[in-house]
């Protein structure tokens, strides 16, 4: 079986970099990543992206291009297409590639599996035409299929940016139905250093929000009682804005209310988490390099913590650097002296993330939703079923497993994970941190018998 100096899951931005630094100072690596190309969310399929493409997603968008190139010049096996659903022993990863299983071995993993949309479970979400608004920008970034008249809800930057691209598309949405409040924003302003301090993000929202405007897209903010009406597919979207009962007429609808770290992988692994009030949301714990409490495991990016593309390149080289030293391709000195500008960038990019977490809070009714709503989509669990298992003496979302199935379907609790925490957590009157989340075991992904058995001994073909 391959042996390799350095493993890296996920090929985003935080991957990439990593990947190609690690190279340079003398690793051999590997990246796995489930997608047919580089790119993670933000650059996905850049590298096939055509100009007309390029203007409707941004520059912030084809500038992935230079992280593209930077890995394939490396030399860096990265083998696309490859789901890895389980990390065991220390360490044999196994993976999944064309109806095939592989494994390949190594001492040091980074894990750069990056973010997930937080659910947004509200009545209706589960109608055919209701999707998060990253799958619709998906549909667009991969596909080049836009939506129209798609009423967006929710909150957050990336819902402008959505918004601002379904614009450039010739496709403006419909409406958007925003969730955050004039209070969220004045409570922000306790921030406003770091705003200032990271005044980009601050021109960028202003220039994505005058596109949209630019464009007569009508705002709600502040909507509260957001409800999908429909039989069978969505008919329109109703909601309560300033005091009014309102109704759009509506086919297609993109939900959005943030994202949250994709901690599968992590997980699995027993890495030690503690809940992030800022950005609601588990985090793992980690050392400024980026190292974990389990011995040769880094992570980077926004499975770290979500703090965006740049903030994941900057920690993906600072994760690489750090292995480089482990490994005695780097002296303490060089790591050190390497990495003082990376911290220094890393601090800049971040500095308007407080802002903007405290502006854009999540929907507070998707975070607690109605006993009728349905939470674990994929074993048909609602919210009034974990609350009844609460009553029953349900102190943990791994218990709910036992109870009812929530969080056992082919996501593995990807999708319901956080919901069952906050209901459990609010029924049992204790806090998050107490209310833990699932234990996550391979596989983390979906697997067949017919991949498992045809489980090849050495990894396929590097197809880049
Ligand atoms: C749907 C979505 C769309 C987004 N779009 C934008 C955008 O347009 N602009 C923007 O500024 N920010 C966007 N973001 C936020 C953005 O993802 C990040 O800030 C940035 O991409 C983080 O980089 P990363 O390297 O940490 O992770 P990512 O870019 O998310 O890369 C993680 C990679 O890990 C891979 N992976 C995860 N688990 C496995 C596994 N088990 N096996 C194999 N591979 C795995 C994924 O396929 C992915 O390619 C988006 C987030 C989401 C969830």
């Amino acid at each position: 079986m391959m042996k390799r100096d350095l493993i890296i899951i996920g090929a985003g931005p935080a991957g990439m970099a990593a990947a190609s630094e690690a190279a340079e100072l003398g690793l051999s690596v590997t990246v796995l990543d489930e997608q047919p190309r580089a790119g993670g969310q933000i650059y996905r399929d850049v590298d096939r992206a055509s100009s007309l493409r390029g203007d409707i997603l941004g520059v912030d968008y084809t500038e992935g291009t230079r992280l593209t190139d930077g890995l394939r010049d490396s030399g860096v096996d990265h083998i696309t297409s490859a789901v890895v659903w389980a990390i065991e022993d220390k360490f044999r990863i196994s993976y999944t590639r064309e109806g095939r299983c592989a494994q390949i071995l190594t001492d040091r993993i980074l894990l750069a599996t990056g973010a997930l949309e937080r659910p947004m479970p509200l009545p209706g979400w589960t109608l055919p035409g209701v999707m998060t608004a990253g799958a619709g920008q998906i549909l667009l970034k991969q596909s080049g299929v836009v939506a129209q008249g798609a009423v967006l809800v929710g909150a957050g930057p990336l819902l402008y940016l959505i918004a601002a691209q379904l614009v450039r598309a010739g496709t403006p949405p419909a409406a958007m139905i925003e969730t955050q409040t004039r209070g969220d924003m004045i409570g922000a302003l306790r921030h406003v250093g770091g705003a200032i301090r990271g005044w980009p993000y601050m021109v960028k929202g202003l220039k994505m929000l005058a596109e949209i405007k630019r464009a007569k897209v009508p705002r709600y903010t502040g909507a509260t009682e957001i409800s999908i009406e429909g039989e069978g597919k969505p008919e329109a979207v109703t909601f309560t804005h300033k005091g009014g009962r309102q109704r759009i007429a509506c086919k297609t609808i993109f939900l959005h209310h943030g994202v949250v770290p994709n901690t599968q992988a992590a997980r699995s692994l027993g890495i030690s988490h503690h809940w992030n009030a800022a950005q609601g949301s588990f985090v793992p714990e980690l050392d400024d390099w980026g190292q974990s409490d389990v011995s040769g495991v880094f992570i980077a990016g926004d499975g770290a913590g979500i703090g965006g593309a740049v903030a994941a390149e900057h920690a993906g080289r600072l994760a690489a650097l750090k292995i480089a030293e482990d490994t005695e391709r780097l002296s303490a000195q060089d790591c050190n002296r390497m990495a003082a500008p990376l911290r220094r960038a890393l601090a800049r990019d971040l500095a308007a993330r407080p802002f903007l977490d405290a502006a854009y809070p999540p929907y507070g009714a998707a975070l607690h939703p109605a006993d009728s709503i349905v939470i674990c989509r994929c074993e048909e669990v609602t919210a009034g079923d974990i609350r009844g298992y609460a009553k029953l003496g349900c102190l943990g979302p791994n218990q709910t497993k036992a109870f009812g199935r929530a969080g056992m379907g082919p996501c593995q609790g990807r999708y319901c994970g956080l919901t069952v925490t906050a209901l459990l957590a609010d029924a049992n009157g204790q806090s998050l941190d107490e209310t833990g989340y699932y234990r996550i075991r391979p596989p983390l992904k979906p697997v067949t018998l017919g991949e498992l058995a045809a489980m090849d001994e050495t990894p396929q073909d590097a197809a880049e």
